[in-house]
């Protein structure tokens, strides 16, 4: 039986189980040999650290760390790092997988890795991170590398830790090098772009997605879960391309306005107070009435599970563009497949970060900087491409947009792992 209201079932927030879930279909559909299925099926890799950082009160904290590649099969493994009070070994598993799959989706040579700190850096100095990021960092290193595993933000990290994670890597191997990470400092080798590209990428599906359905930019209404780097530059280019921006949320709760938000001013007054509280304008709207508001396309750019069984029926949007990783559960996919809400699926809609990370690792190995613009261009060509890639996909076993992607991405992951054999 499909709950309509309460809680779902702790197993529905399960992300590995909600990431295999969608794996099995796939590879149903796939008619995927059963080896090559316990092959992909599990990580390559999973390394638990204890991080123990003395705090600014004199105390000593230890805090668990992850490191999990989720495959090596088509080149270096590429993943964020996430530092969270609520990380578990099975999120940043799931999140592994999940790497694996965007990576192969958007066609870049990386295998996919996650990692993860127990830790919640909004009530930490940024001495305290600092120890943190540095410690971790060098109790990791050995599976780091440019040609082993490059990490990149993720949520609760940023630039600035990046630019801790490559130093620390550097003094270990007694030369700088800037490839060990990407989503750096663009005066440490950072790329151009890569910021902005998860937001740019989200509004270049959005584009896509509302060519296929035959619908119309002008006036088209956006709610956006989530004000961090996803969320917040996705708000700015919609409003910048003429959507009608009408709710967007942080963890402190969300605003809303049917008319249209006022995106610069409550940008800028995000950036000043790091929090949407406060703001003057529009109406308060709360992270779970934001899910089901009157709007035509639904970003929830924040985290895993926001779209469930409890509340996908009472989506309103017609699409559904998936700037967070996991947001929506296996349950609420039948939901609005059912409904007829034309999904963007996280390993295609998000895509455009780790794409841009790749253009960086590559700049920084051949030492070259490109200019903004063609960061852009071929950022959308491979994202624009994917999209229809994936419709192509979708359309041929008869599928959702997420089922499409996945069968994609299985099927190239398992190509590359035919090819290279196995080694025993
Ligand atoms: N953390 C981002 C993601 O989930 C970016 C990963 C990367 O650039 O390596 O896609």
């Amino acid at each position: 039986m499909t709950p309509t209201s309460g809680a779902p079932a702790p197993a529905e927030r399960n992300p590995y189980e909600a990431m295999l879930r969608r794996f099995d279909a796939a590879a149903k559909i796939l008619g995927l040999d059963p080896n090559l299925y316990e092959l992909l099926k599990i990580p390559d890799r999973e390394l638990t650290v204890a991080i123990p950082v003395i705090l600014d009160d004199g105390s000593l904290r230890v805090f668990p760390g992850y490191r999990v590649q989720h495959s090596i099969s088509r080149g270096p493994c590429k993943g964020g790092i996430r530092f969270a009070p609520d990380v578990t070994i099975e999120e940043v598993r799931a999140l592994a997988a999940w790497m694996t799959w965007k990576c192969a989706v958007v066609g870049i040579p990386f295998g996919g890795a996650k990692g993860g700190v127990r830790c919640d850096p909004r009530k930490m100095s940024r001495r305290e991170v600092e120890q943190v990021v540095r410690r971790y960092t060098a109790s990791i290193m050995d599976i780091l590398g440019p040609e082993r595993d490059v990490p990149a933000p993720d949520m609760g990290t940023d630039e600035q830790v990046m630019a801790w994670v490559m130093d620390t890597y550097s003094m270990h191997v007694r030369h700088t090098v800037t490839a060990v990470v990407t989503g750096k400092p663009i005066a440490l080798g950072g790329s151009k772009g890569r910021r902005e590209s998860t937001g740019r990428g989200v509004t270049l599906m959005a584009r896509e997605a509302l060519k296929v359905l035959g619908m119309e930019r002008e006036g088209c209404r956006v709610a956006i879960q989530g004000a961090g780097n996803v969320g917040s530059i996705a708000a700015s280019l919609f409003h910048e391309q003429g959507y009608r921006v009408v709710a967007i949320s942080d963890v402190s709760g969300g605003i809303h306005d049917p008319e249209g938000l006022d995106i610069p001013s409550l940008l800028a007054h995000l950036q000043q107070r790091r929090t949407l509280e406060g703001y003057g304008g529009g109406d308060r709207i709360d992270n779970a009435a934001l899910l089901t508001c009157e709007c035509d396309l639904l970003v929830p750019a924040a985290t895993e599970n926001q779209i469930t069984s409890a509340n996908a029926e009472r989506v309103r949007a017609r699409v559904v563009l998936e700037g967070a990783n996991g947001p929506t559960t296996a349950e609420a996919d039948a939901i609005l497949d059912k409904k007829g809400t034309f999904v963007v699926p996280d390993i295609l809609c998000n895509a455009g970060g780790v794409t841009v990370s790749y253009f960086e690792w590559v700049q920084d190995r051949m030492g070259y900087f490109w200019e903004e613009s063609l960061v852009n261009e071929r950022l959308e060509r491979i994202l624009v491409n994917s999209f229809h890639d994936v419709r192509g996909s979708a359309e041929k076993h008869n599928a959702s947009m997420r089922l499409g992607a996945y069968i994609l991405a299985i099927a190239r992951v398992a190509e590359t792992t035919r090819l290279r054999g196995l080694y025993a």
